[in-house]
C-alpha cells in the first residue's frame, strides 16, 4: 500500500498567476478538511512525462490550462461526452483501471456564472467568439446549447477559428472582416492575448446596442478587453473570475464526491481581483 499522501495540482505554462490553489483549499476548508494543491509548471508536449511522474507520486486529480488542453485530450483513456464535444480536457479524474478520465468543466462553469451569477441571457443572441484555443473550444458546446441566434468565431490564426467552426456548424470570420461583420449582443473573448498586456484591433461597431461583453481572463489580463469594451458602448462587462470558481468547484465535485459552495469563495477572490 502506497504511503503517498494523495494531491491535485493544475499544469500548464504560464501557471504561476493561478488561483486554483487558492480556491481549492478554500472549498476543501468548507468541508472542515485539508488538501495539497500545487501548480506544475508544464511546456506543450510535455504532459505525457509530467504526469506520468506525478501519478507515481500520488496525484490524485488534476485541473489542465493553457497551452496543454488539447494535448490533454490523446493522454485520456476516456472522455466525458462534453469534453469530447470540445475536444479539450480541463479536468483529469483518475480511472481505478489505471489512466484518466478526461472532463472539460470550463463550459458548464461558463454557465453557471453568466446565466445564474450575472443573469445575462444567450438564447436568441447574437454571439461573437474571439480566440480557438483549449477556451475557446470548451466553452463553445456550452453557449451552443443555449440556442443563441448566431455565432461566429474569429482567430488570430484563421485555419483555427475555421477548425472550431466546422466542427460545430458555426460561422468562422476573418479578422479583416470584422468592420464589416455587423453587431453583436454578446462577445467572448476567450483569447489569450491579455495575458501579455494586448488587445488586438477590434472595431467598436461590433458591440451592440445593450451587448454584453465577457473576458475568460481576470485580473490584470483582462483588462484590455474590458476597457475596449466599455469604450465600444457595452452595457454589461463580466471577466473570467466567476467561471474560473465555478469550473473548479465542478472539478472539485468530480474528485471528491461534493459540490462546494461557489458564492464565499467567488466573493473572497473578488476582494482582491475586482472588475478591471
Ligand atoms: P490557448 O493557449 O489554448 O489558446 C490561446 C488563444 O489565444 C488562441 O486562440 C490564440 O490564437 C490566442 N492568442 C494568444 N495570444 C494572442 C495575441 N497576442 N493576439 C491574439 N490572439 C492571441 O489558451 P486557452 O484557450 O486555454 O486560454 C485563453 C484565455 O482564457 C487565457 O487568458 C486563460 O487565462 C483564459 N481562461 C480562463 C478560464 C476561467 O476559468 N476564467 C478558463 C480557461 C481559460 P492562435 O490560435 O493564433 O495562437
Amino acid at each position: 500500500m502506497s504511503t503517498t499522501t494523495p494531491w491535485y495540482a493544475v499544469f500548464g505554462q504560464p501557471v504561476s498567476h493561478s488561483r486554483s490553489p487558492v480556491i481549492h483549499a478554500a472549498f476543501a476548508a468548507q468541508q472542515g478538511t485539508t488538501l495539497r494543491y500545487e501548480r506544475m509548471d508544464c511546456p506543450s508536449g510535455g504532459l505525457r512525462a509530467a504526469l506520468t511522474e506525478a501519478r507515481t507520486q500520488g496525484l490524485a486529480g488534476a485541473n489542465i490550462t493553457l497551452p496543454l488542453k488539447a494535448e490533454a485530450v490523446s493522454l485520456c483513456a476516456r472522455l466525458s461526452l462534453r469534453a469530447e464535444r470540445a475536444g479539450a480536457v480541463n479536468t483529469l479524474v483518475p480511472l481505478s483501471e489505471g489512466g484518466w478520465l478526461g472532463d472539460n468543466t470550463d463550459g458548464a462553469g461558463l454557465l453557471q456564472d453568466l446565466l445564474a451569477r450575472q443573469q445575462l441571457a444567450i438564447a436568441g443572441r447574437r454571439l461573437l467568439l474571439i480566440g480557438a484555443g483549449g477556451a475557446a473550444a470548451g466553452v463553445l458546446p456550452a453557449l451552443l446549447d443555449q440556442m443563441p441566434a448566431m455565432v461566429a468565431i474569429v482567430n488570430r490564426s484563421p485555419a483555427r477559428a475555421q477548425e472550431l467552426a466546422r466542427r460545430h456548424g458555426v460561422h468562422a470570420l476573418a479578422w479583416e472582416a470584422l468592420s464589416t461583420a455587423g453587431s453583436f449582443d454578446l462577445v467572448v473573448h476567450a483569447s489569450a492575448a491579455g495575458l501579455g498586456g494586448t488587445l488586438p484591433a477590434l472595431p467598436e461597431t461590433l458591440i451592440a446596442p445593450g451587448a454584453s461583453a465577457c473576458e475568460l481572463s481576470y485580473g490584470a489580463a483582462a483588462r484590455p478587453f474590458l476597457d475596449w469594451a466599455r469604450a465600444a458602448g457595452a452595457k454589461r462587462v463580466v471577466d473570467g473570475l466567476g467561471m474560473l470558481v465555478e469550473q473548479a468547484a465542478l472539478a472539485y465535485a468530480q474528485w471528491h464526491g461534493t459540490r462546494p459552495q461557489t458564492e464565499p469563495v467567488y466573493q473572497q477572490l473578488r476582494q482582491d481581483l475586482p472588475l478591471p
